[in-house]
């Protein structure tokens, strides 16, 4: 029962501004209107709260702290209930038909800076209250202050330049919003609509909220708890729940931080690497909270790209007290959240890979890649990220990895360089002609088994000093080693060698003797500076340019081989059948190189010599 007439103001000039945007925008997330409305309420118990510490008289002191929501789907209303601060004539007038407060002015600021055309805008500023007006034909807030001896009111308005406000008698403390659906957002009245809203925004809000009479939010913002009270099984919980996960996860990180930003940060490495698995690329999907409200449920800058496997939540105190959304529009922010998290993140990552040496593996095995992708990508946090990397190499067992740290540790005082060779499997590159010469010379040559580690290593470049360098490259010179016994002597070596060129033409660009070699007769080095063998691959199963240029080697011959030896006695007394030896050998070193790319020749030439047999 009113007490006194309704008056009817005008909203002010920005507000009406404001009101025309947001309703006339055809922003396809209406739905974060129910977050605004939902953290408004949140805050006024908060703000009651803090009030009931220092006031003593407060109006209907002994009502419970809590947010409920109604929808009447034959009505098409939802209903907004909280039992806070609440607002009086005054505040109501203000608060509501005036732009004091800084998310909406921000808003207007960035559309005027030329961000009409973008509807988006809307969904990133929140633009609180209003954004009630997207989907109502008309709003009624009823409010009683906590201030006992002022009277309850109703604000009413339907958006379109003008408001009223009403007493009303019989109000409960606090505030209660009725919107009244439009035609087209009847959604919004419906249970299974809100509770989906809710749940996806308003999860960890610390008021409890009820939708229809039921409890909606079950979860407790775990991140925000101390680390020695929360019990495993509560982790778990809440990864699966925050995550959408079934699995357990494979790392959690937990961390609060106060400078320079307060951070209270819960991070999971899930157990699989669904990309690895041959899914699609993992986008980014750690939230970002402010106080416990979403403000995005996958920003895009919060982490960098490499760092895109992690799930969890980040939240941040330093969006300013008085709840501003719009502060996450804030790049530097964004940019300092995303240096403070990931250099923990990497701390973290060093402190398992000295203490847990057995986790980090298996993190590794599954998630390395992205380390790589980092180590090459990210300069920011390359040196941390090359710490971190891990190896096969020829002086580790099958399976056990090594980091460059180690290697350079084992490293003799001559050695002034760190080889690697790329190849498929331990195997490839132990039964390839490449190793021996390292071997023999007791240097350890680090093993790379996935496609991209050559990128990787010709990005990362150096180590503590270190050239990296791959071990088939024609730079690489290594010390002599005495000669063996009944090797070719160097006329002979000489003279083989020009039969050879002659012999091979164009396939080869020269013919050498090796020191790389102790067993294998012969190696190709790829004589293309600027195109590796295993770039080459990538090229031609890209179908790029470049790819299609006949291969051109270097071929190494070994002088001690029984091969050579046989070849150089039979090069003058069968040219025929040395030329079809000559050609194989060549042949073979192409395959081990991964530079043969038409064996048929081949198999019609191995008939042939099978029949000098
Ligand atoms: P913001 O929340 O960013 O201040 P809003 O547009 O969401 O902006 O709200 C405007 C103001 O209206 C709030 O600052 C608050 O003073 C008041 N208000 C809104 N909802 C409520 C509520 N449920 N209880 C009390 N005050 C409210
Ligand atoms: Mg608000």
């Amino acid at each position: 029962m009113s007490t006194a007439t309704p008056q009817k103001f005008e909203f002010q000039a920005e507000i009406k501004q404001l009101l025309d945007i947001v309703i006339h925008s055809l922003y396809t997330e209406k739905e974060i209107f129910v977050r605004e409305l939902v953290s408004n309420a949140s805050d006024a118990l908060e703000k009651l709260r803090h009030t009931q510490l220092t006031e003593k008289d407060i109006f209907e002191e002994s009502q419970s702290l809590e947010i409920s929501l109604t929808t009447d789907d034959k009505a098409k209303t939802l209903t907004i209930q909280d039992y806070g601060v609440g607002m009086t004539r005054e505040e109501l007038v203000k608060n509501l038909g005036t732009i004091a407060h800084s998310g909406s002015k921000q808003f207007l600021k960035s559309l005027s800076e030329g961000g009409q055309k973008n509807s988006n805008l809307i969904g990133q500023f929140g633009v609180g209250f209003y954004s009630a007006f997207m989907v109502a034909k008309s709003v009624k807030v009823y409010s009683h202050s906590w201030k006992k001896d002022e009277p309850g009111h109703v604000w009413s308005s339907d958006g379109s330049g003008s408001y009223e406000v009403e007493q009303v008698d019989g109000l409960s403390r606090g505030t209660k919003i009725v919107i009244e659906l439009k035609d087209d957002c009847g959604e919004y009245a419906t249970e299974g609509r809100v509770k989906d809203i809710l749940e996806r925004y308003s999860a960890f809000v610390s008021f409890p909220i009820n939708l229809n009479g039921k409890h909606i939010n079950t979860v407790t913002a775990l991140w925000l708890r101390s680390k020695n009270e929360i019990k495993e099984e509560e982790y778990t919980e809440f990864y699966k729940f925050q995550s959408h996960a079934y699995d357990e996860p494979l790392m959690r990180l937990h961390f609060s931080a106060d400078a320079p930003l307060s951070i209270n940060a819960l991070l999971f490495v899930p157990k699989e690497n669904t990309e690895k698995l041959g899914f699609s690329r993992l986008e980014p999907s750690v939230s970002l909270y402010c106080r416990k409200v979403l403000i995005d449920a996958a920003p895009k800058d919060l982490l960098p790209e490499w760092l895109r496997f992690l799930k969890g939540v980040v939240d941040s105190e330093d969006i300013p007290l008085n709840i501003s959304r719009e502060t996450m529009q804030d790049k530097a922010l964004i940019e300092k959240l995303n240096k403070v998290i990931t250099k923990r993140f990497l701390k973290f990552l060093d402190e398992e890979a000295t203490q847990r040496p057995e986790e980090f593996a298996k993190f590794y095995a599954t998630f390395g890649i992205f380390l790589k992708e980092g180590a090459a990508m990210d300069f920011t946090h390359k040196d941390q990220l090359v710490k971190l990397l891990r190896f096969e190499s020829s002086l580790t067992e099958k399976t056990k990895n090594t980091s460059l740290a180690e290697y350079v540790s084992r490293m003799g005082s001559e050695q002034k360089e760190i080889y690697y060779l790329v190849g498929k499997n331990r195997a490839a590159i132990e039964s390839g002609p490449y190793l021996e010469g390292f071997k023999a010379r007791n240097l350890e040559v680090l093993f790379c088994y996935e496609p991209v580690d050559e990128y990787v290593m010709n990005n990362v470049r150096e180590f503590d000093g270190k050239k990296i360098i791959a071990a088939d490259h024609g730079d690489v010179k290594l010390a002599d080693i005495p000669k063996a016994e009944g090797a070719l002597s160097d006329d002979q070596v000489k003279e083989l060698t020009k039969w050879l060129k002659d012999t091979l033409g164009d396939r080869v660009a020269e013919v050498k003797s090796s020191d790389r070699l102790v067993d294998s007769p012969a190696l190709a080095i790829n004589s293309d500076k600027f195109m590796s063998a295993h770039m080459r691959r990538m090229m031609k199963a890209m179908d790029k340019d470049g790819a299609d240029t006949p291969v051109k080697v270097d071929l190494e011959i070994n002088p001690r081989a029984a091969v050579m030896k046989r070849l150089y006695e039979s090069h003058t007394t069968s040219p025929d059948r040395s030329k079809l030896v000559a050609e194989q050998i060549l042949d073979n070193a192409l395959i081990s190189a991964g530079l043969l790319e038409d064996a048929t020749p081949m198999v019609a030439r191995l008939y042939k010599l099978l029949e000098t047999v």
